[in-house]
C-alpha cells in the first residue's frame, strides 16, 4: 500500500517536503473488522479545503485537522474489495472520504455514498467533481445561499474551479447574465466558448480589480459567488447592487497565507444591504438524490459540460496539489490511481 502522509503542519506555502509518499513493505493485515469495508481507491481529488487541514488545528477552520506522521484524507472514488457491511457488496462503486492511498481500510462506510449512475457520458471520476462533493456544493451554493432570479447579473472568481465551472453554468441555465474570472488566458478562452461565460477576464493581468469589474458589470453585480476571497472580495463589494448577495464558498487566495489580507470595503454591506452567507457541503447532503438526477440528465443531454485535469499515480499528487494554489490545474484536479 502506498500512502501520501503529512510530514508536518504547514506554516505559508504548501510544498512537496510537506508530503510523503510512503510505501508500506511489509505486508499490511488488510482485514476489515465488522461493519467496516476495503477499498481499491481508483481516483482521488484535490480541494482547497485539503490544504486547511494540514495546518495547525485552529476553531476558526474547519473541523479536524490532520495529524502529522498520518495518511492524508481526501475525497475520491473506490470499489469495495472486500466487506464486512450488510449494505455492501465486493464490487459496488463508491464515492466519499478514504485515505490518500491504494487501498483504505474503513472501520464504518458513513461517509460513502454508492454510485448509481456511470456510463459512456458519465465516467467514474465525475464522482470527484461534478456529480460528487464540488458539484453539490456548486449547487446548493447557488440556488440555495444565492437567491437568484432570471436576468440578474451573476459574478464568479476562480470561475475555472471544479465548483466555478458549474455556478457559471447553473447561472447560465437560469437566464442570468454571468462573468467568470480566472488565472489564465486559455481558462478565460474556455469559460466564454465551452461554458458559456456571457463575459471573462484573466484577474492577473487586471491593474485594479474594482474597474475590471465595473467594464465587466456596468450596472453592478446582483450575485457574486466567493470562492477567492481577500483583494478580489474588497474589489467586489464596492461592485455590488443594493439587496445583492454573496455566497461565501471559499478563500482560495488565503490559504496559503499566514495571516488573512485584510477587506477594507465591508461598509458596503450595510450601504448597499448586501446579504453575505457562508456555507458548506456537508449540511446539504440531504439534496444530493434530487441534485443527481438534474445533473445526469443536464450531462446526458449536453445543457452541462465539465472538465478535468488528470494526473496518473499517486507519485504525481503532491506536486497537483501545490499546483491548485497556483491555478496550474486546468479544470477539476484529479489524481488517476495506477497501483503500481
Ligand atoms: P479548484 O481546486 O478546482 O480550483 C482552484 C482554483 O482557484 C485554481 O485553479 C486557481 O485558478 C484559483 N486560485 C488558486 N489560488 C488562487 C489565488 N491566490 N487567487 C485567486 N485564485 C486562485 O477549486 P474548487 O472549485 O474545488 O473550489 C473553489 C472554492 O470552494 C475554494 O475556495 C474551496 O476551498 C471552496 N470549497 C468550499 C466548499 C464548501 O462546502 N463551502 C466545498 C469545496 C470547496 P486560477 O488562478 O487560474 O483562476
Amino acid at each position: 500500500n502506498k500512502q501520501i502522509v503529512l510530514k508536518d503542519y504547514v506554516v505559508g506555502n504548501l510544498k512537496e517536503i510537506h508530503m510523503e509518499i510512503r510505501s508500506l513493505d511489509v505486508p499490511m493485515m488488510l482485514i476489515p473488522e465488522k461493519g467496516g469495508l476495503l477499498l481499491k481507491n481508483l481516483y482521488l481529488s484535490w480541494d482547497g479545503y485539503t490544504r486547511v487541514l494540514m495546518s495547525k488545528p485552529n476553531p476558526n477552520n474547519y473541523g479536524n485537522s490532520f495529524v502529522p506522521g498520518s495518511v492524508i484524507d481526501c475525497y475520491g472514488v473506490s470499489q469495495v474489495i472486500d466487506s464486512r457491511h450488510q449494505d455492501f457488496q465486493v464490487g459496488d462503486l463508491v464515492w466519499g472520504i478514504i485515505g490518500c492511498e491504494h487501498f483504505t481500510l474503513l472501520p464504518s462506510p458513513l461517509d460513502l455514498t454508492k454510485i448509481k449512475y456511470t456510463d459512456d457520458s458519465i465516467p467514474l471520476s465525475y464522482y470527484t467533481g461534478i456529480l460528487g462533493m464540488p458539484g453539490l456544493t456548486a449547487y446548493v451554493g447557488f440556488h440555495e445561499i444565492c437567491s437568484p432570479k432570471k436576468g440578474e447579473t451573476v459574478y464568479v472568481s476562480a470561475a475555472f474551479g471544479a465548483i466555478g465551472q458549474l455556478v457559471g453554468q447553473f447561472a447560465k441555465l437560469m437566464g442570468c447574465y454571468v462573468v467568470g474570472s480566472a488565472g489564465t488566458k486559455e481558462k478565460v478562452e474556455l469559460l466564454k466558448n465551452k461554458f458559456g461565460f456571457d463575459d471573462a477576464f484573466n484577474y492577473k493581468e487586471e491593474q485594479d480589480l474594482t474597474v475590471a469589474l465595473k467594464r465587466c458589470f456596468p450596472e453592478g453585480i446582483d450575485i457574486y459567488f466567493e470562492n477567492v476571497g481577500g483583494r478580489m472580495l474588497d474589489a467586489v463589494l464596492v461592485n455590488m447592487n443594493v439587496h445583492g448577495r454573496i455566497a461565501v464558498c471559499g478563500l482560495i487566495s488565503q490559504y496559503n497565507l499566514t495571516e488573512h489580507d485584510g477587506v477594507h470595503n465591508l461598509f458596503c454591506m450595510v450601504t448597499k444591504r448586501i446579504r453575505m452567507q457562508g456555507f458548506i457541503e456537508p449540511d446539504y447532503q440531504h439534496m444530493y438524490p434530487q441534485f443527481l438526477e438534474l445533473v445526469v440528465q443536464y450531462i446526458r443531454e449536453g445543457k452541462i459540460v465539465y472538465m478535468e485535469d488528470m494526473v496518473e499515480g499517486l507519485e504525481e499528487a503532491p506536486s497537483a496539489l501545490i499546483g491548485v494554489f497556483s491555478g496550474r490545474n486546468v479544470g477539476k484536479q484529479v489524481v488517476r490511481m495506477n497501483h503500481n
